[in-house]
């Protein structure tokens, strides 16, 4: 197309050539202006990430040995197997356990997730939460209020999800298996070799392949290979949490309880110090509790004889519905939490081994989101994978990765850690400025910043409208083609 302009120091029948707009549109400034596009797209099935367009295929498919069988390892299994690489999972365990709790998945990790059919496995007992609300700790008021359903799905392509961890490591290990991942129990890793590479088993033999991606959660053998040093490893935060499960059996028995159960939402009572999340799993059948307190005790200290009396005495006090509910708790496990922040590094010098998931991003859980990280690192690596040709291109595709994947996750960290402080105020002037600045939300008003993160429409467009592997597709675009990064 050319136009005519008057224009000083140009002829005025001199044509300027307007050029098209690089595509996809892409800005360089935070907004969601663009977001109809990005929809649009989704919906045409416009772009090779979906599920309805071509697989995904790596033009250099390469022998992968995983280190870790948990939600961060099984994603990666399953994400980098569907590029067409041979991948070998090794677990430390006799056989595939997840602890007896829920867990959320927000959009960010579920959207990946529907695309490599792994919902497909867990659909059928996901519950679909229709809200978050925040609860005043002393009588229950309603202090904040987030919209999930349909909100959620309609905003960011993928609905909130609340499961058993053990339902959601079940679904990515069928779809891995489906996949044709191999995967090997009883495993354990003692020694990392990023040179060969390879790796030693507790047995003596050792195991080889082209690239070993450790997956080996917080107490990562890997992570002082690939980042020597305390610099940016996980430490103690001064708080735990108890972690429990209770029937809905149990409390149906209780009327003024019905409430908890008419629809599903993610209930939090937030005080000083503390909070207790809630929301049901199982298709419904139980209601999931995390219950964080500050300790500043050593775990090894903590007696298992006590666990129930010591985490009542916690809430005492606090809004009689909950605490008839946590009286009802028979069974809690302990853990203390800890965060890491930003590490330099996730890839070894000889570009043959990496690490992800909690292994280098351990978080606080008070957004939700360390298996979500895990997953999207599990994505992010796929993609820069993909772009692979020869052997040689693999360093600089792991360093993009890893340049990527630690902003992401090191925000992330910074975000739940926020959480723990936005949360905790004792009553007074930052509680009641804090519930003011959630109010709007509350009464169906109006707003543009909420001091709850699920509702802020900033964090909550950057937290759940990342979409991992365009975010890569787009970060390989900025670095080798310049301007944008095509979906191809
Ligand atoms: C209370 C609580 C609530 C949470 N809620 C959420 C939530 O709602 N949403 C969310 O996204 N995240 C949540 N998280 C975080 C989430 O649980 C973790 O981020 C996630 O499980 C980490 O997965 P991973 O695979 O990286 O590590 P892990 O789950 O720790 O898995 C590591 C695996 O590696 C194996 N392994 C370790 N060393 C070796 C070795 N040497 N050789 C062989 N195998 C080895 C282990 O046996 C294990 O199976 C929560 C965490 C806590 C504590």
């Amino acid at each position: 197309m050319s136009v005519q302009v008057a224009h000083s120091g140009r002829s005025s029948t001199e044509p300027i050539t307007h050029q098209r707009p690089s595509w996809p549109l892409q800005a360089t400034y935070p907004t969601q202006a663009l977001r109809f596009l990005q929809k649009l797209r989704q919906s045409n099935g416009d772009n090779d990430i979906g599920r309805s367009g071509s697989q995904p295929r790596a033009k250099l498919p390469l022998s992968i040995l995983i280190v870790g069988g948990g939600l961060g390892g099984l994603a990666t299994a399953v994400a980098l197997a569907r590029c067409g690489h041979s991948v070998v999972v090794l677990e430390q365990a006799p056989q595939l356990e997840e602890v007896g709790a829920g867990i959320q998945i927000p959009p960010n990790s579920g959207v990946l997730l529907e695309r490599w059919g792994v919902m497909d496995h867990l659909r059928d007992r996901a519950v679909l939460p229709q809200t978050i609300r925040f609860r005043r700790w002393s009588n229950g008021n309603i202090i904040g209020l987030t919209k999930l359903l349909p909100e959620f799905e309609e905003n960011f392509a993928s609905p909130y999800r609340v499961v058993h961890r053990a339902d959601f490591h079940s679904a990515l290990h069928k779809r891995a298996i489906e996949l044709g991942v191999k995967l090997l129990l009883n495993r354990r890793v003692v020694e990392y070799d990023p040179e060969s590479p390879l790796v030693t088993l507790k047995d003596g033999t050792y195991m080889s392949a082209d690239l070993i991606v450790a997956a080996d959660g917080i107490r990562s053998l890997a992570r002082e290979i690939v980042n020597p040093g305390p610099i940016g490893a996980p430490k103690d935060t001064g708080f735990a949490a108890y972690r429990a499960t209770v029937e809905f059996e149990k409390i149906k028995k209780f009327p003024e309880l019905a409430w908890v159960m008419e629809t599903p939402n993610i209930n939090i009572w937030i005080g000083e110090g503390r909070h207790v999340m809630t929301y049901p799993i199982s298709a419904g059948k139980t209601f999931n509790m995390v219950l964080s307190h500050k300790d500043y005790s050593d775990p090894s200290t903590w007696n298992n004889d006590k666990i129930l009396e010591d985490m009542k005495k916690e809430f005492t006090g606090w809004d009689s519905q909950l605490t008839t509910i946590i009286g009802l708790i028979e069974k809690a496990m302990k853990w203390p939490l800890r965060s890491g922040s930003q590490l330099r590094n996730w890839v070894a010098p000889s570009s043959k081994l990496l690490a992800l998931g909690d292994a280098v991003h351990a978080m606080v859980p008070y957004m939700s989101q360390g298996a979500a990280m895990a997953v999207e690192d599990g994505a992010a690596l796929a993609v820069v994978l993909n772009k692979v040709e020869s052997y040689s291109d693999i360093a600089s595709a792991l360093h993009l990765f890893q340049e990527e994947r630690i902003k992401r996750s090191g925000q992330m960290q910074d975000a739940s850690m926020m959480n723990g402080h936005i949360w905790h105020f004792a009553d007074g002037p930052e509680q009641e400025a804090r519930d003011n600045a959630m109010r709007a939300e509350v009464i169906g008003q109006p707003f543009v910043s909420s001091a709850n993160q699920w509702s802020d429409p900033t964090t909550q467009c950057w937290a759940y409208g990342y979409d991992a592997e365009r975010a890569m597709q787009e970060a390989w675009g900025r670095a080798h083609d310049g301007v944008h990064g095509h979906i191809s």
